[in-house]
């Protein structure tokens, strides 16, 4: 375990804000706030200290877009290429993460922390297809249940490959969504579910699921009765920005660009309802490649861009991902995402405010990331 400590660093609170510069230690994992300044601390004088950012919905092992070039890439590749994933998000400041389908826990083998984020596990991702070839939702849950999976991910309505204004009739029926609740419940285990809106996001609301993943057309009645339920939203701004990028590429077919579109134009409104309704906003990539992978601080800047305060858009990147985080797990899988007396010591230290245009995402603005007491070394293995 290392150690280590700051003095007069100027430390996030738990509204968004800097209080006055104050010494920060962390030894055995802990942090310790106070005492005196000593020889070998840190100078944190012109420094901002923040917990560590949360991804609540990433893809590891989502190393292509396309099923068939995932399989062509084999495993030993997949692999390594979701071990470097891992480690450039770990490095760029984010240390824990949510993987929303396709992690399974044989590839975390060998990839132990502090090597990469502390990470929970949605294993697979259920859709109709899916949820019909194993006999069923309810064989579906429990597969991906006893496959190590924290979270069961239900893919609940159509995504960017649905015709311009359409897309969001409900997959599954609210009866459906109620019965894998109870199941991921009975193994401690929560239910996320993809929904772009429509009628799948007030069956998940009425199942009692944890989280609405994107949200994009989601209403202010819905976002109303998700924040009375204690749901959070996971929006992921950038990706349907990059997907619009590959579509134009041609990396993607055409097809998808008018939904894109949409999406694009929609989804930053979805995030102001949320905000406007109490619903707790988590940050979420979407990233699957490896490129994408270490670039999440640019999220942040998407939920400034679509209105949020920077002091809102930072609890939506530390706690309120680590607070969804924590209802299904220990504080060693999801520690509180605030810098706290005896708290788990994971953070982030900057040389530039936050709060700041541009600040968080700038490449040469992380000074050191923290995780469990221990400084990573940002220089890539060799
Ligand atoms: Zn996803």
């Amino acid at each position: 375990m290392g150690h280590g400590a700051s003095a007069s660093i100027r430390i996030l609170d738990e509204r968004g804000g800097f209080g006055a510069p104050r010494r920060v230690s962390w030894a055995g994992g802990r942090f310790a706030l106070g005492g005196e300044p000593r020889e070998g601390d840190l100078d944190g004088s012109g420094l901002w200290m923040i917990p560590g950012l949360v991804d609540a919905h990433l893809h590891a092992a989502w190393q292509a877009f396309d099923a068939e070039d995932r399989v062509r890439l084999g495993e030993e590749r997949t692999r390594r290429l979701v071990a470097d994933g891992l480690r450039r998000t770990l490095v760029s400041g984010f240390t824990s993460v949510r993987d929303a389908g396709g992690l399974e826990p044989g590839l975390l083998a060998g990839v132990p922390t502090p090597e990469r984020p502390r990470a929970q596990l949605s294993v697979r991702m259920i859709d109709r297809a899916t949820a019909d070839a194993e006999g069923g939702l309810d064989r579906a849950v429990e597969g991906a249940l006893e496959a190590g999976a924290r979270w069961v991910k239900l893919v609940a309505t159509a995504g960017v490959a649905a015709p311009a204004g359409t897309g969001l009739d409900p997959v599954f029926t609210a009866a459906e969504q109620r019965d894998a609740v109870r199941r991921a419940d009975r193994e401690g285990a929560g239910v996320m579910v993809h929904a772009w809106g429509g009628a799948a996001i007030d069956d998940a609301v009425a199942a009692g699921a944890l989280s609405i993943e994107h949200g994009i057309f989601m209403t202010d009645a819905q976002a109303r009765r998700a924040a009375e339920r204690g749901m959070t939203l996971v929006p992921t701004l950038r990706i349907y920005r990059l997907v619009r990028r590959m579509i134009d590429a041609g990396a993607l077919p055409v097809a998808f660009r008018a939904r894109v579109d949409e999406a694009v134009a929609e989804h930053p409104r979805a995030v102001l309802r949320a905000r406007d309704a109490g619903l707790p906003i988590a940050l979420g990539t979407d990233y699957g490649t490896v490129e994408q992978h270490g670039t999440g601080r640019l999220e942040f800047d998407a939920l400034v861009e679509a209105g949020l305060a920077p002091g809102e858009a930072l609890i939506a990147a530390t706690s309120a991902g680590a607070r969804l985080l924590a209802r299904v797990g220990g504080a060693e899988e999801a520690p509180a995402g605030i810098i706290a007396e005896g708290g788990i010591a994971d953070a982030v230290i900057l040389r530039r405010d936050p709060r700041e245009p541009g600040a968080l995402s700038d490449p040469e603005s992380v000074v050191a990331v923290i995780l469990g007491g221990r400084r990573i070394d940002p220089a890539p293995r060799p």
